[in-house]
């Protein structure tokens, strides 16, 4: 769904005033939420009697931010109302467009009795957005827009629960940088509103609300600390600590893991250059999402952390989980590459939870595998896993790679892993992830 299509240059006249197909709504100009709500409730009042189903469609304008800051607002406001005629030149008859915020559009599609007519109607909306807007006096423009699609009643029960599915969706485009997603389901925390849960998650991101505890990875050999794994932490003022394991997928479906890896890398690597700096030299391993990997310069952003922070390339490591790496190999494996030559080291997560294909596994520029900590804790009671961790094991040092095992719990787990010859082990039983000061402790 990328953008493919090279803009073509078309003069515009923003104040041409062709005739417009009568029920197809005029843009207001000042944003008309409320009456986008009423006639939704409408819609799917008259739906909830027939057959009736619908898609509702969220278009944000890309950086339009920036361009009332550099063209001032008026040239917005141009922008606006140009962006507002090619819309309703793509709508059908009893389609309604709205602008619900600044910069923010609803599309409402009645009648839309499959997923693949809401994804042809995505790709007409897309293609508003082709042409280069040249206003008289002004830079050319290539105005992009990401757009987000939910359908009722597919996903969502009511009007509320559409618009805030379909902007999440618009979020995901947003952060992908496809051109248009449809809502899928993900699940969220207790019984907090999604939608609550990723604006406190937003908010605790900018207020730097989010912390790094450090788990130690021990030397099997002999048991030297080798490096730490950062791993993110949210303590929320009403339902307390937060699992990485619940804010995580919603920060990847809303866009704001992007500022969370950003903050997890600069964070890690200031620690690691202060331990550094002191004779401890420890490899600082970072998680990372196959969203980040969307980001075509976050090779960029690691390498000015490592010039911020002063640390080697060779002092990091990236995990991404094995499901993320193998999401859109031959795209990653690129992207791989360039961080692999820029000297960090790349590890696989939560290795034999996945399908892997042996084939990619060859080709991926990666340094370490991660054993899934399930086989590792099941492992004391289980042959299948003690051969299925050997196997790794030995999958892994036959492609030259190290291997950590996670989920170390038991004495019983070490002596097993180290007759399995298995290099590095990280674990309750050596030590839990614990505050920076603390690990500090375990230096002297
Ligand atoms: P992971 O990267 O596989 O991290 C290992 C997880 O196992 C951590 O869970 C750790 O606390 C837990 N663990 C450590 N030792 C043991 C043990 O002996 N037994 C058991 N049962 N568990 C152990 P945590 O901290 O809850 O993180 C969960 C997942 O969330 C991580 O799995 C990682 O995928 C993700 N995550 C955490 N921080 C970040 C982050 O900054 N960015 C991204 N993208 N993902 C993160
Ligand atoms: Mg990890
Ligand atoms: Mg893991």
């Amino acid at each position: 769904m990328t953008a493919e299509n090279k803009p073509k240059m078309r003069p515009v006249s923003v104040l041409r005033d062709k005739a417009r197909k009568d029920d197809v709504h005029r843009i207001s100009t000042a944003p008309d939420r409320d009456g986008m709500m009423k006639m939704l409730s409408a819609l799917l009042r008259q739906s909830a009697q027939g057959s009736l189903s619908l898609a509702l469609v969220c278009i944000d304008i890309n950086d339009f931010r920036e361009i009332n800051l550099s063209a001032g607002f008026e040239v917005g406001d141009l922008v606006l109302r140009e962006v507002a005629e090619r819309l309703r030149g793509a709508l059908r008859q009893g389609d309604h467009l709205f602008r619900i915020g600044d910069d923010e559009f609803v599309v409402v599609l009645p009648s839309i009795l499959h997923e693949d007519h809401a994804i042809l109607a995505a790709h007409k909306i897309s293609a508003c957005f082709d042409e280069i807007v040249v206003l008289p006096g002004n830079e050319p423009m290539d105005v992009r827009a990401s757009i987000g699609i939910a359908l009722f009643p597919d996903t969502a029960e009511g009007g509320e629960e559409l618009l805030r599915q379909a902007t999440v969706a618009m979020y995901r485009a947003k952060s992908s940088k496809s051109q248009f997603e449809l809502y899928k389901k993900v699940l969220t925390p207790g019984d907090i509103s999604p939608f609550q849960f990723a604006r406190e998650l937003r908010q605790a991101v900018s207020n730097n609300d989010l912390e790094l505890v450090f788990q130690p990875k021990y030397r099997l050999s002999d048991k030297s600390i080798e490096g730490v794994e950062a791993l993110c932490r949210w303590t929320h003022a009403k339902y307390g600590l937060i699992s990485p394991a619940d804010f995580i997928p919603v920060a990847e479906e809303t866009g704001i893991i992007t500022a969370i890896t950003s903050y997890a890398i600069n964070n890690a690597l200031r620690r690691g250059a202060n331990w550094q700096v002191n004779g401890k030299p420890l490899i600082m391993s970072v998680n990372i999402s196959a969203y980040d990997l969307n980001e075509g310069d976050f090779p960029e952003l690691i390498q000015r952390a490592l010039r911020t922070w002063r640390v080697e390339p060779s002092q990091l490591m990236l995990e991404i989980t094995e499901t993320a790496m193998m999401q859109d190999q031959k795209r990653n494996i690129g992207i791989l590459r360039r961080l692999s030559d820029i000297g960090v080291g790349l590890s696989i997560d939560d290795f034999g939870s996945g399908y892997s294909s042996l084939n990619y596994l060859q080709q991926m520029p990666v340094n370490e595998l991660k054993i899934e900590k399930e086989f590792v804790i099941k492992m004391a009671n289980s042959d299948s896993d003690i051969a299925l961790v050997q196997t790794v094991i030995d999958l892994g040092h036959n492609y030259g790679l190290q291997v950590t095992a996670e989920g170390v719990e038991t004495a019983r787990a070490e002596d097993l892993l180290v007759d399995m010859g298995c290099d590095l082990a990280q674990g309750q039983y050596f030590s839990p992830p614990i505050g920076a000061e603390e690990l500090e402790q375990l230096f002297v």
